[in-house]
């Protein structure tokens, strides 16, 4: 349990609504591949502009399974970005694949497009556009180099519900959208997410994919088949190495009632980090991460970059002061080809992403979820004001 004065990093928003539907999940009998999957799936659809939508079990698994259905395999290279979180580059290693990382944007923190351009050859299938704490920023651009190479861009918009950039929704951008729904994301289903597309073969084969392999266009009537023998029908078929990647009906049923308040959630998020974006304007050793380009950010977490003159040893005192004040805040996001495994696997080095790395040893993610109060954002920016200038100060001294 948080102590009464603990403000967490993030907290999830569950309301009667998600209670209702859960319960009558739970009442119904049919606890997996059933009715509230299939609504969940046409509201997130919906909303990403997209014709069909394939809830998985997480974010992870929704990357993973687009990978497999576009054939990413040995012998290709996938662009990604070092600035991330790890599952968008671990989803081209499920594959065998070579990720090919790529520097950032400073400002937007997405990939810059002109690398992404630059890291295209003949080796190259695919790349997966992050869409970074929830600014679409260049996604368009990623797209259009996509097309032109003919090559397949995955959005990863994991961190970008709700999003949209000049009038086109997250998630509809590349041959397939990704979502993710942890419970730290602008919706969640406890564990979840769900890949987006308009194109029929990739949505067919990553419900194969998701269902064991089972053939395409197998009704999801596992319950009440006859499982006398003959009567299994393509139940027991399995054409493909498939993965059991299916969203339960009762984590379904959370995601129903997250996405019926989806604008009212996006809403309130929009307030917090303006709430924020009020009481730090004047502070002249950070900025905050702000939407860059014409369109709606969909706020996922509230990021601070320090000025360039603080250190790593700086920012991580920044962070312990916070902590030590039962404030949740994190170094989001570590660069992935610094990580142990990836170092080690492809020999990546510091100084290959100077952008990236620049930036993730200054960034600090503040508390940010729906009911952030305006009196905790005001303890929060004070003990941030405090810590800052005291690493500041004694730096001087020293
Ligand atoms: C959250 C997230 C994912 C998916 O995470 P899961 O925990 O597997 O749902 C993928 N990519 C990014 C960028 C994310 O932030």
């Amino acid at each position: 349990m948080p102590t009464p004065n603990e403000i967490p990093l993030s907290r999830p928003d569950i309301t009667a609504r998600e209670e209702e539907l859960v319960l009558a999940v739970l009442r119904s009998g049919r606890l997996s591949i059933g009715p509230m999957v299939e609504r969940f799936e046409q509201l997130v659809a919906h909303r990403s502009g997209c014709r069909f939508g394939i809830a998985v079990n997480s974010g992870t698994s929704g990357l993973h399974l687009v990978m497999s259905s576009l054939g990413i395999a040995q012998g290709h290279e996938v662009i990604t970005t070092p600035f991330s979180f790890i599952a968008s580059a671990n989803c081209i290693l499920f594959q065998r694949a070579i990720p090919k990382l790529v520097d950032i944007d400073p400002v937007s923190l997405n990939m810059d497009p002109l690398a992404v351009e630059a890291a295209i050859n003949s080796r190259t299938k695919a790349i997966v556009g992050v869409a970074t704490f929830g600014s679409l920023t260049h996604m368009d651009l990623y797209a259009k180099i996509a097309d032109a190479n003919g090559i397949a861009l995955v959005e990863d918009c994991c961190e970008a519900m709700g999003a949209t950039l000049g009038g086109q929704a997250a998630g509809s951008f590349g041959t397939a959208g990704v979502f993710g729904f942890y419970p730290n994301k602008q919706i969640t289903t406890g564990e979840g997410g769900m890949v987006v597309t308009n194109d029929s073969g990739v949505a067919e084969l990553c419900r194969s994919l998701r269902n064991q392999g089972r053939p395409i266009g197998t009704p999801p009537t596992s319950q009440t088949t006859s499982t006398t023998g003959s009567h299994m029908g393509s139940w027991l078929k399995h054409e493909r190495l498939g993965y059991n990647y299916r969203l339960s009906e009762v984590n379904a049923a959370i995601g129903v009632g997250q996405m019926e308040r989806l604008d009212a959630i996006l809403a309130k998020r929009n307030s917090v980090a303006h709430m924020y974006h009020q009481r730090l304007a004047d502070i002249g050793w950070l900025t905050s991460l702000r939407p860059q380009s014409s369109g709606t950010m969909s706020w996922f977490v509230y990021i601070v970059e320090l000025a360039k003159e603080f250190s790593l040893a700086q920012r991580d005192a920044i962070i312990r002061s916070l902590r030590e004040q039962n404030i949740g805040a994190a170094d989001y996001f570590p660069c992935i080809h610094l990580q142990p495994f990836y170092s080690r696997q492809f020999g990546f080095r510091p100084g290959m992403f100077p952008v990236a790395e620049s930036v993730a040893e200054r960034t600090i993610a503040l508390p940010f979820y729906n009911d952030l109060t305006e009196s905790e954002v005001d303890r929060i920016v004070q003990a941030l004001r405090r810590a800052g200038e005291s690493v500041k100060t004694k730096r001087r001294a020293a």
